[in-house]
């Protein structure tokens, strides 16, 4: 079977792997002219540590893993409030827990199929037909190709999805948040980072800074706001952060500053994706484009690698295309739809809005790690639906 994945992020490249393991013909289509670089860190846990070591690529993960000493709490004007200790927090996922930034990631997966699946980088797909059998596409340098599915793999605001589905508005839920992340280059700063994750807190606000490889230090900022920006400027996005961010001391001004020129700046607000079919006769989405269930439930990247394989595993097991499609959905959705639920559930947690909500994240948070009390917690339960 020829299989066209439009988007070579962390649930295209997964897809291309197993596709490809199984006999089929692959080919991506990534819109951005390279592969992409750090990004982000990510929190990687559940059922796509699973999937992963079904690759065989426990081994790679763990060289790109950082192994911060913990998680350091302060308030907004910079004075330290606790520590977490990442063993043992670490405990809390069974050791089945890394943290490493985006790309990194996406580097290791596209190491196992560069060499066996065709990539075409820094075009996207401008339309899509179909008949019983067949789907035909043009791309946006004006070429053709034939397929006998294509599956769209390429996040929150999919090309394939518009062209197929609809408009983004009928599926893309803003959750009332925005988030930003870069990368600075700052050796000065990552001596005051001694290699933690810090985070500052105040009522529906968060900035966080941790240093990485090479002397540079990475940023995530996390703020609440109803408002429908819809797409900013980076200069613009910047005005946001600063005017939500300007009263937080420490070094969280140096990082506000550096915003305009800082590597892969990414600005965006926090939504999740809700779709009642993720198929349409040979046409089929996986990953942030038809389950994405928001950094709130901290599981987006693990959950887009288990949807590529569980996609791939029903393509395998299935020979009417359309039943595959079918399956992959029923087999998926039930914990996608929870893990949402519960990304919603949590917010206030995750960003908390008052002071008195901050007080007890804060204490539920010290509390978790104690030996006595993480013996019974398990933030591991989800694995890949059978
Ligand atoms: C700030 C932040 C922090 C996060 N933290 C975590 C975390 O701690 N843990 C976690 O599990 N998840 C986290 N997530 C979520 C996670 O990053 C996503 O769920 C995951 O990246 C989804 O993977 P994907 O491959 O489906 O989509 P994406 O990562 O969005 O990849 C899509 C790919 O498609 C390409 N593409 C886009 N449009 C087109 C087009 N028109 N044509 C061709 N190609 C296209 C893109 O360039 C990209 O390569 C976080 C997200 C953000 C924004």
């Amino acid at each position: 079977m020829k299989v066209i994945i439009v988007g070579g992020g962390m649930a295209g490249l997964t897809l291309a792997y197993w596709l490809n393991k199984n006999g089929n013909e692959v080919q991506v289509i990534e819109k951005a002219p390279e592969l992409r670089t750090e990004g982000y860190m990510l929190d990687f846990f559940g059922p796509g540590y699973d999937v992963a070591e079904k690759m065989g690529i426990l081994d790679q993960l763990s060289r790109i893993h950082y192994p911060i000493s913990g998680l350091k709490f302060l308030k907004e004007d910079g004075t330290y409030k606790f520590k977490l200790p990442y063993p043992s927090l670490r405990h809390l996922f069974n050791g089945r827990h890394f943290n490493f930034l985006r790309g990194d990631l996406e580097q290791v997966l596209y190491n196992l199929v560069k060499d066996r699946v065709d990539f075409k980088f820094g075009l996207t797909i401008d339309y899509i037909h179909e008949d019983n059998d067949q789907v035909y596409i043009t791309l946006s340098d004006g070429s053709r190709d034939t397929a006998d599915l294509v599956v769209g793999a390429d996040g929150v605001r999919s090309r394939v999805r518009s062209l197929v589905f609809g408009d983004h508005e009928n599926y893309i839920k803003h959750m009332g948040y925005y988030t930003a992340a870069y990368i600075i280059d700052n050796s000065s700063m990552n001596k005051q980072l001694d290699n933690a994750f810090y985070s500052l807190s105040s009522p529906g606000l968060q900035a966080s800074v941790y240093p990485i490889r090479g002397d540079r230090s990475a940023t995530f900022f996390l703020y609440k706001s109803s408002k429908k920006e819809g797409h900013l400027s980076r200069e613009e996005a910047k005005k946001e952060l600063d005017h939500h961010f300007n009263h937080m001391g420490w070094v969280v001004p140096e990082l506000l500053d550096k915003a305009g020129e800082a590597a892969d700046f990414y600005f965006d607000e926090v939504s999740q994706v809700v779709m009642p079919h993720w198929s349409k006769d040979r046409v089929v989405l996986v990953g942030d484009s038809c389950q994405a269930v928001s950094l709130m439930a901290g599981q987006g990247a693990s959950l887009a690698m288990t949807g590529a394989y569980v996609l791939a595993r029903s393509l395998q097991e299935n020979n009417d295309v359309n039943q595959a499609l079918d399956q992959y959905e029923d087999d998926l959705k039930p914990q996608v739809m929870t893990t949402q639920a519960s990304g919603r559930r949590f917010a206030h947690y995750f960003l908390p809005d008052t002071r008195w909500r901050i007080f007890i994240r804060d204490i539920t948070m010290r509390i978790s790690v104690l030996p006595i009390i993480r013996k019974f917690v398990n933030m591991n339960r989800a694995r890949i639906p059978k």
